[in-house]
């Protein structure tokens, strides 16, 4: 059952107040809030178990390996992976990217393309740059329509033998689209290219099977998910992990270290250089427990109707509103602006009346660039928001136009 006042409950941020009012907090697509248990999980980790993992004989290090490597059989069994040692503990989405693009600068070549597309967050676009720039392969890109959707006819005919590797996102951050990837993966295997997807904003809100999917790479970050910042994941297929190259080298990635030659760890630790965010790593699992408890597709239908509802009133009361993303297929995000008013002016009055949304590009300059705007407002639900915070923070943006009209 989705119990909203016991979710609210379960996160002691959602009872504090911003400038003397109730928080409302919109901004969950830049980062969630965490609940308790999750903060009780990081206390209790460096309160009792605290120690180094994977070398220790002692208790310690062994009680913390084992919930290091718990928490990696979590995200395994959450996103349906074959294998746990395809899921590699990263600090985030950008460097799960950073990893796969970093390996793909060794394996491309002059003549080959990488295809990305329009709706990409900046940490999809700049590795694959970077990785061209490096290698001497072409970026490509799909193209968006009017709605905020791809042009999926567009991908199709971008896409050739040269493709090596599409890296598109599961769900925009910046427009909420949900996208076809099962249909971005089908054809792009039909050419024999990998594909990545960032999922950093689906996480949360759509069950994954990566095998389903049948993608070669899904990345995603802990703290768009209720765990803390700087962990995250990148789900590799063996096949693929096997073949890129190491990315950071250290301690924890060798089997054998001279000075004329070093031979890597098996996966996953051949990418995992280094002492981890051990901590971060066994909260993620503490986190997925915490949602799996509440189940995605009950968060889902409850985000969807707080869209619905949001969208509705919005486009009923706010005069001169306009929605960028309006595909059929959408997550709980809505980008707007109204009128001639600065999304930066309409952000910090109604943070005066205790709401918090985000304003700006949202780190996708390039949608930005196709709308011809310098940004939008953007009012982002996780499944701990109501109705009335809604009613609440459309009155204020009422408010907040009237004062600057
Ligand atoms: C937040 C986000 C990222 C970057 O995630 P980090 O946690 O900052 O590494 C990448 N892509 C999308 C779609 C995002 O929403």
């Amino acid at each position: 059952m989705f119990d909203i006042t016991k979710i609210r409950n379960d996160f002691p941020i959602l009872s504090r107040k911003v400038n003397a009012k109730p928080l409302v907090y919109f901004d969950n697509a830049a980062t969630t809030q965490k609940p308790q248990l999750v903060l009780d999980a990081m206390a209790s980790y460096y309160s009792l178990t605290n120690a180094n993992i994977h070398r220790g004989v002692h208790t310690l290090s062994q009680e913390a390996t084992d919930s290091y490597e718990q928490a990696r059989i979590k995200i395994q069994k959450h996103i349906n992976a074959k294998n746990a040692y395809e899921v590699l503990f990263t600090c985030g989405t950008t460097e799960s990217i950073n990893l796969v693009a970093n390996g793909f600068s060794q394996l491309l070549q002059a003549g080959d393309e990488v295809l990305i597309s329009y709706l990409e967050h900046h940490s999809n676009i700049v590795p694959w740059q970077l990785a061209c720039q490096r290698s001497g392969a072409k970026l490509q890109v799909i193209p968006m329509l009017e709605d905020g959707s791809l042009d999926m006819l567009a991908f199709e005919k971008l896409l050739s033998n040269k493709t090596k590797i599409v890296a598109v996102n599961h769900v925009s951050n910046a427009l909420g689209t949900i996208n076809d990837i099962q249909t971005i993966i089908t054809k792009a295997h039909q050419v024999d290219a990998a594909v990545l997807i960032d999922g950093a904003q689906a996480i949360a809100h759509i069950e994954i099977d990566v095998q389903a999917l049948d993608c070669d790479f899904y990345c995603a970050s802990g703290h768009k998910m209720y765990a803390p910042t700087g962990v995250g994941f990148l789900y590799g297929k063996e096949r693929w992990l096997d073949k890129l190259p190491p990315y950071q080298g250290g301690g924890e990635m060798i089997a054998e270290v001279t000075f004329d030659k070093t031979t890597y760890a098996a996966l996953p630790h051949k990418f995992e250089a280094g002492t981890p965010n051990i901590a971060g790593g066994i909260v993620f699992g503490v986190a997925l427990d915490y949602i799996n408890s509440i189940g995605i597709p009950a968060i889902a239908a409850y985000e969807d109707e707080l869209l619905t509802y949001a969208t509705a009133k919005m486009r009923a009361e706010i005069p001169a509103l306009k929605i960028y993303g309006t595909a059929a297929q959408k997550a709980s995000v809505i980008s707007f602006n109204i009128g001639e008013t600065h999304n930066f002016d309409l952000g910090t009055i109604i943070d005066k009346l205790g709401i918090a949304i985000r304003t700006g590009h949202h780190c996708t300059q390039p949608i930005m660039q196709y709308y011809n705007i310098a940004g939008t407002a953007r009012a982002s639900f996780a499944m701990y928001n109501t109705k009335e915070e809604i009613d609440i923070f459309v009155a204020a943006v009422q408010r907040a136009q009237r004062m600057l009209s």
